[in-house]
């Protein structure tokens, strides 16, 4: 919808849209405004039972007018399991107006897990523990790679997946299907029981995927209910000793962890192992940020601003781009490669944003292949015409044609050699920023590419499965919520 000025008077306030919402109290579907006031952008609903529930979900109109200006490249499901009938999004899924396919299906392979967390983001249940069998996880591989015979990646999450008494069978079973990129999403802490797990997840060539989200002793008890700083640092080097890929996932909070961005930003470039930085801002699902106040929300442009200020600039706000995988706010972009003698320079310097987004289109992370090779080549001749090259531009020319030699060579690598030598030569940022029912907008959930897959054919959004379903499979959840039938009020679309 057109932006039309409401007010002109004491605030100005500026109508940019309108979605669907949920209430965060009682969970019905109600309608929302996106309107822009005095520079920042909310989300204005209200509940008939449970009244006003404005929510602030950018602190940057400028940067969210630009983002939106990235529309997914929406790419429909190749099945749906649920024809419309609550509305989005009692009826997932996916349900025939679910307008994205999954691009990295999620699989929580129990629901066990030794930590509670305050951040998480989803409900577990310890005791009695769901462990998926391997039946069942075969039941999903066959609906994931029906869904999409090219998928190349699966996450494991829980609960804490490496307390699965089978998680190496379930990578071993990945590889069979022809899926060699498994992710593993995890605290990290059982590999110091059982550093052999990791070596043969490293042998497996499975990336760790570690939650990690600060420096201070304090903020981890607040955060995940524990002081484990020492142990983390300790997983750290081990996941070094192991060179196994490694993704840190730092959820960020408002007045807590915030002014450490520019840290973690220097641990994830500074360490090799370490292939990518992925934030999360505070959400409020699961436990539901037990301790912290969901009135001081992190809004994506705040986190690209913390990074730019904290980098001294060599990192903007400018270099991140929204992937056209998803909705533009849910999944903020920063590739950097790795030069001789320059250090890491973002590819928004040496790349058009539609260079990137191309790039990234059809996967979330940037594969080797037929459309990198071109784009690259496209760069070395645009940066070669350049008529007073700078120095980094020299630093990049060098990288990006030693890239090219070593992933085409004349005598063709398989993918997996392409995959590795491509994913060492660059390292990424990643924003992700998810939604609680009070953020909750079914014009992004429509969008989702991150989907819960079970063994009878369903894919389930993550965001509407952390905070709508999770909750009612009692395989993961002790409690005993109404069932979706008694949402009679989703908007139909
Ligand atoms: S989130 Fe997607 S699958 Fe779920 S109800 Fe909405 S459109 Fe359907
Ligand atoms: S999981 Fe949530 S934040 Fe991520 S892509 Fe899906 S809707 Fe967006």
């Amino acid at each position: 919808m057109k932006g039309k000025i409401m007010e002109s008077t004491a605030v100005r306030k500026i109508k940019l849209g309108e979605t669907t919402s949920l209430c965060a109290v009682c969970k019905q579907g109600i309608s929302a405004e996106i309107v822009e006031i005095d520079g920042r952008v909310f989300m204005e609903k209200s509940c008939g039972d449970h009244g006003n529930q404005d929510v602030l979900i950018a602190s940057d109109a400028g940067w969210y007018r630009e983002v939106m200006s990235y529309p997914a490249a929406l790419v429909a499901p190749s099945r749906a399991k649920n024809e419309v009938d609550r509305g989005c999004p009692y009826d997932c899924g996916a349900c025939t107006s679910h307008q994205q396919k999954v691009y990295l299906p999620v699989v929580p392979i129990t629901s066990a897990c030794n930590l509670d967390c305050p951040i998480c983001y989803t409900i577990n249940k310890n005791e009695d523990a769901y462990n998926m069998s391997l039946e069942e996880f075969g039941d999903i591989l066959d609906v994931v790679r029906q869904d999409d015979p090219e998928l190349k990646i699966i996450n494991f999450t829980g609960g804490e997946p490496t307390l699965h008494p089978e998680l190496t069978q379930i990578i071993r079973m990945c590889h069979e299907a022809g899926i060699h990129r498994t992710t593993i999403s995890t605290h990290g802490l059982t590999f110091l029981r059982h550093e052999e797990l990791l070596a043969e997840l490293a042998e497996l060539d499975a990336r760790i995927v570690l939650s990690f989200n600060s420096f201070e002793e304090d903020v981890n008890d607040k955060m995940i209910g524990a002081n484990l700083l020492r142990s983390k640092l300790q997983v750290l080097d081990l996941l070094d000793k192991y060179d196994v890929d490694t993704t840190l996932i730092p959820v960020l909070a408002l007045g807590c962890n915030d002014e450490e961005v520019g840290k973690l930003v220097e641990l994830a470039l500074g360490r090799e192992f370490i292939r990518s930085l992925e934030i999360h801002t505070m959400t409020f699902t699961g436990q539901g940020g037990l301790g912290f106040d969901p009135g001081a929300r992190l809004t994506t442009p705040d986190v690209l601003r913390f990074i730019e200020e904290t980098s001294g600039g060599n990192i903007r706000m400018s270099d991140f781009t929204p992937s056209p995988c998803a909705h533009p706010l849910c999944y903020q972009t920063c590739y950097l490669l790795e030069t001789e003698k320059e250090g890491f320079i973002p590819f928004s310097r040496f790349m058009s944003r539609e260079q990137i987004r191309e790039l990234l289109t059809d996967n979330l992370y940037i594969e080797p292949g037929a459309k990198m090779e071109a784009i690259l080549q496209d760069v070395v001749m645009e940066l070669w015409a350049r008529e007073i090259p700078e120095a980094a531009d020299e630093a990049v020319l060098k990288a990006i044609k030693g890239l090219l030699e070593r992933l085409f060579p004349s005598s063709p690598l398989d993918y997996r050699a392409q995959q590795r030598i491509s994913e060492r030569s660059a390292k990424t940022i990643y924003i992700h920023s998810h939604m609680d029912d009070a953020t909750f907008d079914t014009d992004r959930i429509r969008q989702c590419c991150v989907g819960v897959p079970d063994p009878e054919g369903g894919n389930i959004p993550t965001c509407s499965y952390n905070i709508l379903y999770r909750g009612r499979d009692s395989r993961y959840s002790r409690e005993e919520l109404p069932l979706l039938d008694s949402y009679p009020n989703g908007k139909k679309w």
